[in-house]
């Protein structure tokens, strides 16, 4: 019984050396350890041996399940080491395969354009300044002379923060305009100041094809002795052609808002029809892009600059209107509702 054991081992552990496959495990498992196997029907007919030989040939094949047990789990391993390595062989790094390509974002349509304003207004000598969004009831209205319970103030719809001073007031709103740098920036600079605000503004405003409670503008204003009318129009005579071409014609008309004096609006000639009329220019062969004006004096005196000294023009306008005009976007909501469709066609 004895012999046949180690004949058994020499066998069993001779053909497990060879192994290299996990398929060719599982068969080495089930003709060595199955329920069919020789050494399965040794220790299930040990109980028909006479007791000596049964307790020597008991512990042996005992032994011997144990031992191969073992040398399957250990030849398990070396298996599964190899597997890895050839899986690894297999999947490795192949420099010769053209890479994927790595994704561009882009810049968002109103972005381009607020640059593109921006870098015509500095090649004219303006500087770009920034600021706050939050705003104070002082700097967005009060300082640009519309007082507490003007009945102007209505032109803005406004967004109020919920924030209350001691007196229960609430002081603090989204800015409704880019203006309230104008103030900011007097208040700590002299003459001459020439600087354009390119930001976002918020108002208080049901969305629909033409309205967004969030939208771009671009503020520009410039303060210096003897600076007139002419000025204002020859810059934005200039802005306008360098933005809509060569050939556009500009047209000013009397406005009202409150920080200029006088105010006006600017059009220019419409650039699908050419001013002969057309859906665009509801027929009138012009297109407001603009507001602006020169600075009331009012304004000036807050910011203790000497009205009779110093003069100055500003002008306001929206962003997203440029390449509404421009590509004939129907929506402006279609710019904030993060449609690719949309935004990859600029
Ligand atoms: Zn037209």
């Amino acid at each position: 019984m004895i012999s046949k054991l180690e004949e058994l081992r020499a066998k069993a552990i001779s053909e497990l050396d060879s192994i290299s496959d996990p398929k060719s495990l599982e068969s080495w498992r089930i003709s060595y350890l199955g329920r069919k196997s020789p050494l399965t029907q040794i220790l299930r007919g040990l109980a028909t041996l006479p007791l000596e030989e049964r307790r020597a040939a008991g512990a042996a094949a005992n032994e011997l399940k144990e031992f191969l047990e073992k040398s399957l789990a250990q030849r398990e391993e070396i298996v599964k080491e190899a597997e890895i390595a050839k899986a690894i062989e297999v999947g490795r790094l192949d420099v010769t395969l053209p890479g994927r390509p790595a994704t561009l974002g882009r810049l968002h349509p109103a972005t381009q354009t607020m640059r593109q304003m921006c870098g015509i207004f500095t090649a004219m000598g303006f500087e770009v300044v920034e600021g706050p969004e939050v705003e104070w009831d002082y700097y967005n209205f009060e300082a640009l002379n519309i007082p507490q319970d003007h009945p102007a103030r209505d032109m803005w719809a406004t967004m109020w923060m919920d924030y209350q001073n001691e007196k229960g007031e609430r002081p603090m709103l989204l800015r409704t305009h880019t203006s309230p740098m104008q103030i900011r920036v007097m208040e700590n600079r002299r003459p001459p100041v020439r600087v354009i605000v390119p930001g976002k503004v918020y108002r208080y405003e049901a969305t629909d094809a033409t309205h967004e409670s969030m939208f771009y503008q671009v503020e520009g204003f410039a303060v210096d002795k003897n600076i007139t009318m002419a000025d204002l129009k020859g810059t934005l005579f200039e802005f306008a052609r360098r933005l809509f071409g060569k050939e556009r014609k500009a047209r000013f008309r009397c406005d009202y808002f409150p920080f200029v004096e006088p105010g006006v609006e600017m059009a220019i000639d419409c650039f699908v029809c050419n001013g002969a009329g057309c859906q665009l220019c509801s027929n009138s062969g012009w297109i407001e892009i603009l507001g602006a004006g020169m600075i009331h004096p009012e304004v000036l005196r807050r910011v203790n600059y000497d009205p009779d000294i110093y003069t100055g023009f500003a002008f306001g306008m929206g962003v997203e209107r440029m390449p509404i005009l421009k590509y004939g976007i129907d929506d402006i909501r279609l710019f904030y509702s993060n449609d690719l469709r949309f935004l990859r066609q600029f």
